[in-house]
């Protein structure tokens, strides 16, 4: 009968959301005793054992140490088996590709990183970052892949995981990325935008899950990540966040994305550095004017220096990043906003002073009452970590249901073929 079908069917639906929310309390660290979980369910204590059993019986969780008594017999922990598992990252910038290895808790086992100047299109740079991986999986004996996270410094298509028209990397448009590091790897794999990864990075670091926080990047490119209650909002088709081509007032530069007047043009790394070969070639005087080549790094460190030029162009992007990050805040309210990437990080604490100067002129008081404005820590296993972390989301928090019978993620339980 229909009904006794549909019944039985929304049974075990409760027995296995109750299931995974168990196994996600103890990989999070929410709830480790049983009591603790009773707690946090909401289940009786019969429930919660013959779930526990289960899960341990799909090798997700295992008896741990004792816990602290509250008085009587001390409650067994679980633990999370985050060993039977590894994850694979491959961050790609504009300049340079980073890969990583981690644990299913997104503890970073192992790195690489090298040079790598992505405007030499799709074959050859998944290539040599799949190579990268394949390196450092043979240097490390290891559980199976689970999952690999990829991150591209342009707009990319979450739900296809393919580049959509990346200003600066010509070739790769509607390239399937997925599709082609599944291939090679044999596992789930998600392709986010690179701010993307350092958003989730920055969420793992400071447990946020539930803030609102927008993390803005100024490197050779310009963008944002913003975090939502925790969640990475992507938007429709996942360009939210790309602020780096939005316009700026009174600005005629040509940009690379073939506009005019775009915020990259005027405030990015290629920007400054563009103009402060400019100003040398007119015979403005600067201490740069003896290095070769001029790059965004060695712009900030003449600002340090004290160096005119240097300083006068770093003040203008810090001026223009804080007009366009007070319209987010204005936009979006977010508690926190860090700044990271080459260009903000070098030039340290008075980039940082001038945005918050703009944004505190420029937007609502109610909107930054409890504003902080922080500079990001430029660890440089952020992107691997970020990686890892929209991985495990997307593992445990995304597709669980689906694969969690088989004991193991695979492409097929994740993204069935249509
Ligand atoms: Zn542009």
């Amino acid at each position: 009968m229909a009904t006794d079908s549909t019944l039985r069917f929304s049974a075990q639906t409760d027995e296995v959301t109750s299931l995974l929310r168990i196994v996600n309390l103890v990989r999070t660290g929410e709830a480790t005793t049983r009591p603790e979980i009773g707690e946090a369910t909401g289940l009786g204590r019969g429930v919660v054992t013959q779930r526990i059993e289960r899960a341990a019986a799909l090798g997700y969780l295992a008896d741990s140490d004792f816990g602290p008594s509250s008085g009587g017999r001390a409650p067994r922990t679980l633990r999370f088996q985050a060993e039977r598992g590894r994850l694979v990252v491959c961050a790609i910038g504009a300049l340079h590709i980073h890969v990583g290895l981690t644990g299913l808790d997104g503890d970073v086992t192992a790195q690489a990183h090298r040079d790598w100047d992505i405007s030499r299109g799709p074959d050859e740079t998944l290539e040599v970052a799949l190579s990268m991986v394949d390196e450092l999986l043979a240097a490390e004996e290891g559980a199976p892949i689970w999952g690999v996270g990829v991150g591209l410094p342009g707009p990319v298509d979450f739900a296809s995981g393919r580049p959509v028209a990346p200003p600066i990397m010509p070739g790769w448009n509607n390239v399937d990325v997925r599709g082609r590091v599944q291939e090679h790897l044999g596992a789930p794999t998600w392709v986010d935008n690179d701010v993307n990864l350092l958003t989730y990075g920055e969420r793992a670091r400071r447990k946020a899950l539930d803030e609102d926080l927008i993390y803005c990047k100024v490197g050779s490119g310009i963008g944002a990540g913003l975090l939502s209650g925790g969640r990475v909002h992507r938007g429709a088709n996942g360009a939210a966040g790309d602020i780096g081509h939005v316009p700026v007032l009174g600005a005629e530069t040509r940009c690379r994305c073939g506009k005019v007047g775009c915020l990259e043009a005027v405030a990015s790394g290629w920007a400054l550095v563009r103009d402060a070969n400019a100003a040398i070639a007119a015979g403005e005087e600067s201490s740069l004017s003896d290095v070769d080549p001029i790059t965004p790094e060695q712009i900030s460190l003449a600002t340090e220096r004290g160096d005119g030029l240097a300083r006068a162009l770093s003040e203008r992007s810090a001026r223009v990043m804080g007009d366009a990050i007070a319209t987010l805040v204005n936009v979006f309210n977010p508690a926190v906003i860090v700044i990271g990437g080459a260009v903000a990080a070098a030039a340290g604490e008075a980039y940082l002073a001038e945005v918050r100067q703009r944004v505190y002129d420029r937007s609502l008081p109610l909107a930054t009452r409890d504003l902080a404005i922080e500079q990001s820590i430029e660890d440089i296993r952020e992107p691997i970590r970020g990686g890892a972390e929209l991985v495990r989301e997307q593992l445990f928090d995304a597709s669980f249901a689906r694969w969690f019978a088989d004991g193991r993620p695979t492409i097929e339980a994740i993204f069935p073929a249509v």
